[in-house]
């Protein structure tokens, strides 16, 4: 089953094109990043992604878990860790403990404590991450790396199927993003939740993720993990109006790339975003 499924996806802001067709899936269970330049429209596909930014008819197709985002409202088994996410908790006095269970207000209700399951959802989330000897402690006292992981706590505390991150690591130190990326490693074995991230680090790519989905020029192109560089004739390989899925989906195969064909369907609106945007 493919989590996410995107077809033909087109979007500008204003007259500024960002994705021109955009065709690419991640199959449930796998683990993915999403390269490519700065402005290559990266978080612009992740908002999409997210409902964040409204979907026109006229802009292609997104599924999530099979179903048309358009009509989607399971977005509790979705969860986000922005970009910068820590930066307006920096100078918050809220403890560890406290920023996690604050993603469960869609359970719990924004004016209600936190009762004995709850309790345990955010020790259990804090475990997950290795830090549930700091949940007392103030987040804008933890160091960088050690903040991230509360934020992934804090994504996790509701049990996605589906996490999505974006450049989750910069400014963090190298011994940081590497525990950390072996942290998400052992989460997407141990519990088989689907990840897509976005990311720079091209280089620990090759051992660390199962696909790999380059935006380049408006459009997305598969990369094999095991390509430890991506040459310059990568971005340029597919520009055409059809783009090759990974090869685990079993589409129809052209020069050793299955493809798939770009639809567009109608949108009808969204009640919910997802869970876990600070
Ligand atoms: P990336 O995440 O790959 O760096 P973005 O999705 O942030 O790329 O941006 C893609 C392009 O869209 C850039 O040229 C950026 O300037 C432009 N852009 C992003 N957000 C907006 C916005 N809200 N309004 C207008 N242009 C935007």
């Amino acid at each position: 089953m493919d989590m996410i499924s995107i077809d033909g996806l087109h979007f500008s802001y204003g007259n500024t094109q960002v994705l021109e067709n955009v065709t690419c899936n991640i199959e449930q269970g796998r683990f993915a990043a999403l390269i490519g330049d700065n402005g290559a429209g990266k978080s612009t596909l992740m908002r999409l992604i997210l409902g964040e930014l409204p979907l026109g008819r006229e802009h292609g197709e997104i599924r999530l878990m099979e179903e048309d985002i358009r009509s989607f409202r399971r977005w509790n088994q979705i969860s986000y860790v922005p970009q910068n996410g820590t930066a307006g908790y920096r100078n918050f006095p809220a403890s560890c403990e406290e920023i996690v269970a604050a993603n469960l207000y869609s359970r719990i209700g924004r004016f209600r404590l936190p009762g004995k399951k709850e309790k345990e959802a955010v020790h259990r989330a804090l475990c997950e991450v290795g830090m549930e000897d700091f949940k007392h402690r103030l987040i804008g006292n933890l160091s960088g790396g050690q903040q991230q992981r509360i934020l992934l706590a804090r994504a996790l505390v509701n049990e996605p199927r589906l996490l999505l991150l974006d450049e989750p690591t910069s400014g963090i130190d190298e011994k940081s993003t590497a525990e950390f990326y072996r942290l998400l490693t052992s989460l997407n074995k141990k519990t088989g939740m689907t990840i897509l991230m976005v990311t720079h680090d091209r280089r620990r790519l090759a051992d660390m993720v199962d696909d790999i989905w380059l935006l380049d020029d408006g459009v997305a192109r598969y990369v094999s993990p095991k390509k430890k560089r991506i040459a310059p004739a990568d971005h340029k390989a597919f520009t055409g109006n059809r783009f090759p899925r990974h090869p685990a989906s079993g589409a129809d195969q052209k020069s050793g790339d299955p493809s798939a064909e770009a639809t567009q369907k109608a949108r009808s609106g969204k009640e919910e975003t997802a869970h876990g945007n600070l």
